[in-house]
């Protein structure tokens, strides 16, 4: 019988994963690359790579193509001890007034954009509008995490307000908007509210995410993680269609925590799957028969140290919830983007945008 991890169709293609965490060891992340037949990453950052990423070009030329650092990822974030946190990073703040110069040294260094950015803070918040603002002046995108309801037991890190984004896609035209997480990928249904539990039977055409595509040349999509890949499966004579029209705007980016690239789990503590928890995307996931996540909004949240090893973790149950235990993200992306597309979408999708869009070859 043939393996399923041996049906590797893209192989040879080029594909960039431009979500994709930084692991602990440079061989866990080539592993990851290697074993979902992925040629290049941008690597989601937890702290400046600059050092690493020079090290990479040397030891594995080609294979990471550049790096990225929220302006903000969680709570835990904010606190400038322990995690690696630059000053340049925080824009939570207004006592940063050299940020543009420190950022731009780190663009020398591979730096290509805030992501992945995350809250709790609202689309439209005075701390992200600087972010926006400082992107725009930089010529990087902003990567951002829309997700207006905590699952239970996870830490609020999402962006509230998705459906408010339009303001901000009008107010600063220079910026370019990369959306992911469940409230933008719920969208893409005409019945789907912030905060929702995704729908997963046909799609009702005429979602909010679905119009912006197409109204705004500063707004794309990051096709990464259950909460893309849930939406992609439903109804793939939608999915054809979707990616079709939005083929400049959408990129391939896996948010796979998996430790080869075939689904094996990563090496990592079992928080929070010990406590039962569920991790953000994949608690949005479920369908809406198996209960709202907001009944469990007002329970204290953990205050964990958000790092590679926390992220694994994460990824472990949100793979576990999704119905995704044992597979690799990235391949059952890819797997999707494949059956449903021409091979010039899909170059488009997994490669081309993601160049372009990132400005990985400047
Ligand atoms: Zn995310
Ligand atoms: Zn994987």
């Amino acid at each position: 019988m043939m393996n399923e991890a041996d049906v590797t169709p893209w192989a040879g293609q080029e594909v960039i994963d431009c979500h994709f965490h930084e692991r602990a060891t440079d061989e866990g992340l080539i592993a990851h690359l290697d074993g979902a037949g992925v040629s290049g990453a941008l690597v989601l950052a937890f702290g400046d790579f600059t050092a690493r990423h020079a090290s990479l070009a040397q030891t594995h030329p080609g294979r990471i193509l550049g790096w990225a650092r929220g302006a903000k990822i969680v709570p835990s974030d904010v606190d400038p001890e322990g995690d690696g946190t630059s000053a340049a990073f925080d824009m939570t703040s207004e006592t940063t007034p050299d940020a543009v110069t420190q950022l731009r040294q780190l663009k020398l260094g591979g730096w290509k954009g805030f992501a992945e950015t995350g809250g709790p803070l609202e689309v439209d918040s005075p701390e992200l509008q600087r972010a926006y603002a400082l992107a725009g002046e930089l010529d990087v995108p902003v990567m951002m995490h829309f997700q207006a309801t905590a699952a239970p037991g996870q830490p609020a890190y999402g962006i509230r307000g998705f459906s408010r984004i339009e303001d901000m896609l009008k107010k600063y035209p220079r910026t370019r908007f990369v959306a992911h997480a469940p409230d933008f990928w719920g969208g893409i249904d005409a019945r789907y509210r912030d905060g929702g539990m995704y729908l997963l039977d046909a799609v009702v055409p005429g979602g909010l995410s679905d119009r912006l595509l197409a109204d705004y040349d500063n707004l794309y999509g990051d096709l990464g993680a259950p909460s893309a890949l849930l939406q992609l499966r439903r109804d793939l004579d939608f999915t054809t269609a979707f990616l079709e029209r939005h083929r400049s705007k959408l990129m391939f980016g896996s948010d796979c925590g998996c430790a080869d690239g075939q689904g094996t789990p990563p090496d990592a503590p079992a928080w929070p799957v010990a406590t039962g928890a569920a991790p953000a995307d994949a608690g949005a996931g479920r369908p809406a028969a198996a209960g709202s996540a907001a009944g469990d909004a007002d329970r204290p949240a953990p205050e964990p140290k958000f790092d590679a090893q926390m992220a694994a973790a994460m990824q472990t149950a949100m793979m576990a919830l999704g119905g995704l235990a044992g597979k690799c993200i990235a391949r059952e992306l890819l797997d999707v983007v494949w059956r449903t597309t021409s091979p010039e979408t899909f170059h488009d999708l997994v490669s081309a945008n993601a160049r372009r869009v990132y400005a990985l070859d400047s």
